[in-house]
């Protein structure tokens, strides 16, 4: 494990919802730990909305998860900014990888894919059908990079080294779907770099996406920023806390048990006497005491 220095004026971290619904347990846990981290380190921490998908997000979510972050007391330091307004930046990057020859039209249906595909790490491994046999941009397309078979290797401050090859690992992976929206792995890298995030917090469902990012990031000269997967909330099925598993929201009106819980998940070990103070002093106590040695891995 890296060791985590204290003080780290530079420290730039980020919590990054998507407006699906409201915060609920497994996204508060997110939000607390990249917020502790970032707090721990005297650093920044920047709030992200990933709206990037209009047909995912819920009217007034987004508004919703701030009010719910300004209740809970965890305050960002700069503007936030929203994946809906930055088409032209993602359009950019993806023009700066056109021209590295790396990117290609695929027409494939999902039933071709899933007919003529493994499974891999995260999904279908797409075979590169539209590589070998181009297709015409005339058609409806969705817009792939080409990826290679170079392990592509980081060092999770939690997790400790991970390693994929995506080109057999995940395959060549969407940019930009076929309905003219930017993929999540494009969107969050762009996004990233043009905020100088230097800590990635976030759950483990994420640590599969990582390589994908690291790569784009070294395409487009970008710096990689240290990655820390926290454990993922679930539920008595041992499914993954979100809207389509009706997780519940956090309610503001008793914030504080739902915050030491949080706390607790990630390993810390608040004194009882925390749940009879009042928010600040939780998180007074919350960041002094912070450590990422004691969330479990
Ligand atoms: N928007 C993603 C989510 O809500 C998180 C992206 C990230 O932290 O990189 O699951
Ligand atoms: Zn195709």
């Amino acid at each position: 494990m890296k060791s985590t220095q204290l003080i780290d004026l530079n420290y730039r971290g980020r919590f990054a919802p998507s407006p699906t619904g409201p915060l609920h347990f497994g996204s508060l846990v997110a939000a607390v730990g990249s917020y502790l981290d970032a707090k721990y380190h005297h650093g920044k921490w920047l709030v992200r909305i990933e709206d990037v998908d209009s047909q995912r997000e819920v009217p007034g979510a987004a508004s919703g998860i701030l009010y719910q972050l300004e209740r809970l007391g965890m305050e960002w330091d700069e503007e936030v900014i929203y994946q809906s307004q930055r088409s032209g930046a993602y359009l950019e990057a993806l023009n700066i990888l056109n021209k590295q020859g790396l990117i290609y039209p695929c027409t494939c249906s999902r039933k071709e894919i899933a007919d003529s595909s493994i499974i891999g790490l995260n999904g279908r491994v797409y075979p590169g059908t539209c590589l070998k046999n181009p297709a015409s941009i005339k058609n409806v397309h969705a817009l792939r990079i080409q990826t290679n078979n170079d392990p592509i290797q980081f060092e999770d401050i939690l997790n400790g080294t991970y390693s994929q090859r995506l080109k057999s690992d995940v395959g060549d992976f969407v940019l930009r779907r076929a309905d003219g929206i930017y993929a999540y792995q494009l969107a969050v890298v762009v996004d990233d770099a043009a905020q100088n995030i230097t800590h990635v917090v976030r759950g483990a469902d994420l640590l599969d996406s990582t390589p994908r990012q690291i790569f784009l990031q070294q395409l487009l000269g970008y710096p990689i920023p240290q990655y820390l997967h926290l454990p993922v909330v679930t539920n008595a099925r041992g499914e993954k806390l979100s809207k389509q598993t009706n997780a519940a929201s956090i309610t503001i009106s008793n914030a504080l048990p739902q915050l030491v819980d949080a706390v607790h998940f990630l390993g810390q070990q608040p004194p009882p006497e925390i749940l009879e103070g009042n928010i600040s002093s939780f998180w007074q106590w919350a960041q002094q005491n912070w450590s990422v040695d004691l969330i479990a891995h």
